[in-house]
């Protein structure tokens, strides 16, 4: 229901196939995928509801920069929750218009009309749509190249967004009775990053774990933020981050510890797994 190809349905379908037993899914700024995932759960498979959360941070250098923050398992009701999310849809819809018309705007070939009847409806609009767009028209062969080429946070076609600041979603999470993960902290190939001192920081307003095997972290980075996590007392996720034909990355390419699922699980109290 945001940046993914898949639906609900044939996301959990695919969970299913790669021989996942757990799947979680955590569409940026919405849970609106929910109910129909649980409806396709195939037997057997667990389903851990969330949602990616499009937070603002310090760099640590005291510069504003995006970070993203898994939620699991928490209240969708829950009204501050609820309330930010919306912010967050109609700020990204915004965004992306924004940005479509400065593209086409250079001659680049993007109706922004087209791009914006092309959006999820309920859901949550991101720049792989207008990666999309662009390979669809023939301009870059894959949704990476226009990322490197137009779209990426040193780009000329970037816009940032009003993000909800991190400890500000991280305390709305708890609240939610949720389980506060960041996501990808050291995916350098997005751009800036977040320095020790932040997560530390973040460790201390209530952030539960982090994100340490990704497909964006080579081997030296995992080591570096396992060592931090593991001093720090935060719980280390693994996932693959996947996003249908948008990127590369298999489903259940990167896998969780089945012991820190399961301390994961045992902290939250807004919602349970689900079990097909
Ligand atoms: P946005 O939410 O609009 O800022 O866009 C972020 C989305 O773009 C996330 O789903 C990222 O995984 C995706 N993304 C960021 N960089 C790349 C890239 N180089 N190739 C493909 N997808 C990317």
């Amino acid at each position: 229901m945001s940046d993914g190809t898949d639906t609900p349905s044939e996301l959990v379908r695919a969970a299913a196939s790669a021989g996942l037993d757990v799947v979680a899914i955590t569409d940026h700024d919405t849970t609106a995928g929910w109910e129909e995932a649980v409806g396709a759960l195939p037997s057997g498979l667990t389903l851990i509801r969330g949602a990616e959360l499009s937070c603002v941070s310090t760099a640590g250098n005291g510069r504003p920069i995006s970070v993203h923050l898994l939620a699991y398992l928490f209240d969708p009701q829950a009204p501050a929750l609820v309330e930010e999310q919306r912010r967050l849809r109609v700020e990204r819809r915004e965004r992306l218009q924004r940005m479509a018309v400065r593209m086409a705007a250079d001659g680049l070939p993007i109706d922004p009309d087209e791009v914006m009847a092309s959006l999820p409806a309920d859901g949550a609009a991101g720049r792989p749509h207008l990666a999309r767009a662009l390979v669809e028209a023939g301009l870059v062969s894959t949704v990476s190249e226009a990322f490197d080429k137009y779209l990426g946070s040193g780009g000329s076609y970037y816009l940032r967004r009003a993000d909800t600041p991190v400890k500000r979603a991280i305390a709305m999470i708890a609240d939610a009775g949720g389980v506060a993960v960041l996501a990808h902290p050291w995916a350098y190939s997005r751009g800036p990053t977040v320095a020790d001192d932040v997560i530390v920081e973040l460790a201390e307003a209530g952030l539960s774990g982090v994100e340490v095997d990704h497909p964006d972290h080579d081997p030296g980075t995992r080591e570096r933020l396992r060592k931090l996590a593991a001093e720090l007392d935060l719980l280390t996720t693994g996932s693959s981050d996947y996003h249908g034909a948008n990127k590369p990355t298999p489903i259940g390419a990167e896998t969780t510890d089945p012991e820190v699922y399961e301390r994961l699980v045992a902290r939250a109290n807004g919602r349970t797994p689900v079990r097909g």
